[in-house]
């Protein structure tokens, strides 16, 4: 039995009790009956948007009239309810030139993707199923409904969604869905790069993220073909017991649902392959994290991410292979340059790649820990390690006489004194180290350490 919120129902029942047919469909059913909550209750009906418009009257917003959708608010909530339709035909493998509105459920359901989101549930909560969704759902299968192959190019978003599937869900392609998902995959570079970019993400925090990467190379590879160099990659060194690609599987598997973190991983060693050199000892990956990082970059661009994500992101990638910081002073200066959010991702970056090193290198745990007990306790106490949380600000250096550049750097170096246990966080006392600068600009230096490539 699915389990309508009231304010759903409340639509359907209004749907019905004037004659129409009204049913929940797609994620929402799929996620009930997987005992997941849905992010949101979608539902179709035989109704024409005018009429749903006319049955709703304030209540109801016509956003999507193209395709047949109505936002109605009901009880303090949005639904989204679209007349039952069939798509035209698609000549740019994403979107259908037309649609059609039909009376017919079963209709709509058949142009939908995958069986499991190709169900409905009515007001009370009986399961219209025609292509099997629920059995393939227990069993775990991803299948397309009708032909793999047709289905998947015609909108070759649908490969990236039943990546994203089998990584959030847990499913496994059935063999024809299988032989689709790869065989269609060059249409994928005529899909958005936002659109790319939501089912990335969406894949990449997904449980079975790992085991979905390392079934289907060639088909990320299509939008992310900077990874394939990783797959097979030999690294030829005592820390590794995986090639390049196995070994980040490796990371990711053991790296914490967040984006950016997850991301990091994915990218951290992409310059591998780049930097390799070989002598006595081994191979070698010299500079591999600037070269990772630049790679990144590119590819955030390119996939339209905004501006903050990627920037952490190549932080994270540029930092993941420098020591661990394990003392106060080191996390003190991690700190400041990274802040909190930031330093906490480093650490969860690099107990990720750490975890798929060979097994004698699996040590680095216990740094790691020790790294972020010192970061807790510092947070406890409320330490300074931000120029918000310095005693002085520019207005008192200004009443120094300090401008421009030259304030900027002051207040740099009185911070770094500070975090670096050489002053304590106290207004007069660095209000004396401010004048000392000033007559002596040579002090000015600041320690960049920290921020070297
Ligand atoms: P989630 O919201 O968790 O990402 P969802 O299945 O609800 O998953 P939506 O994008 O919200 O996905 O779409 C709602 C429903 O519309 C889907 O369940 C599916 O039935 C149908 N659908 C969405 N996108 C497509 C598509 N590209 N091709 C065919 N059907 C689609
Ligand atoms: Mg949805």
């Amino acid at each position: 039995m699915i389990e309508i919120p009231e304010y759903a129902a409340q639509v359907l029942q209004t749907l019905e009790s004037n004659g129409f047919e009204a049913w929940c469909v797609g994620g929402c059913v799929r996620d009930s009956l997987l005992g997941r909550t849905p992010q949101d209750w979608d539902a179709a009906t035989s109704a024409l948007p005018e009429q749903v418009l006319e049955l709703f009257g304030a209540q109801a917003r016509p956003t999507g009239l193209r395709h047949g959708t109505v936002t109605v608010r009901s009880s303090g909530q949005s639904i989204e309810v679209t007349t039952f339709r069939t798509d035209g035909t698609y000549r740019d493998g994403r979107r259908p030139d037309s649609v059609t509105f039909t009376r017919s459920l079963r209709e709509d359901l058949s142009r939908r993707d995958f069986t499991v989101n190709a169900m409905a549930a009515d007001v009370r909560g009986t399961l219209c199923d025609p292509f099997g969704g629920r059995d393939d759902l227990r069993a775990g299968t991803l299948r397309c409904v009708g032909r793999a192959e047709d289905r998947l190019a015609e909108d070759a978003l649908r490969i990236l969604r039943g990546l994203r599937f089998c990584a959030v869900l847990g499913l496994s392609a059935e063999p024809e869905t299988d032989r689709g998902l790869r065989s269609c995959r060059s249409l994928l570079n005529r899909i958005a790069a936002e659109r790319v970019r939501a089912e990335l993400d969406g894949l990449l925090c997904g449980p079975a993220a790992a085991q979905v990467l390392r079934a289907y190379p060639e088909v990320v590879g299509t939008v992310l073909p900077e990874l394939l160099p990783m797959v097979g990659f030999d690294q030829r060194s005592r820390y590794h017991c995986y090639d390049v690609w196995e070994h980040t599987l490796h990371a990711l598997e053991n790296a914490p649902p967040d984006r950016l973190v997850r991301w990091a991983v994915l990218l951290h060693d992409a310059g591998k392959p780049r930097c390799f050199t070989q002598d006595e000892r081994g191979g070698h990956f010299y500079g591999h994290p600037a070269v990772s990082a630049r790679m990144a970059d590119g590819i955030m661009e390119r996939l339209r991410f905004d501006a903050a994500s990627r920037q952490a992101v190549v932080t994270l990638v540029e930092w993941h292979d420098r020591d661990i910081p394990r003392t106060e002073k080191g996390v003190r200066r991690a700190l400041m340059r990274l802040g909190e959010t930031r330093l906490r991702q480093l650490l969860a970056v690099k107990r990720a790649d750490n975890l798929g090193q060979a097994p004698e290198y699996r040590g680095r745990q216990t740094e790691l820990d020790r790294g972020e007990e010192i970061l807790e306790e510092l947070l406890r106490e409320n330490a300074c390690f931000s120029l918000r949380d310095l005693a002085v600000n520019g207005r008192d250096l200004l009443a120094l006489d300090f401008h421009g550049p030259e304030l900027g750097a002051a207040l740099e170096r009185l911070l770094l004194a500070v975090v670096d246990g050489e002053a304590p966080n106290e207004r007069a006392g660095l209000l004396k180290m401010a004048k000392l600068l000033k007559d002596a600009p040579d002090i000015r230096v600041i320690d960049r350490k920290y921020e070297q490539k």
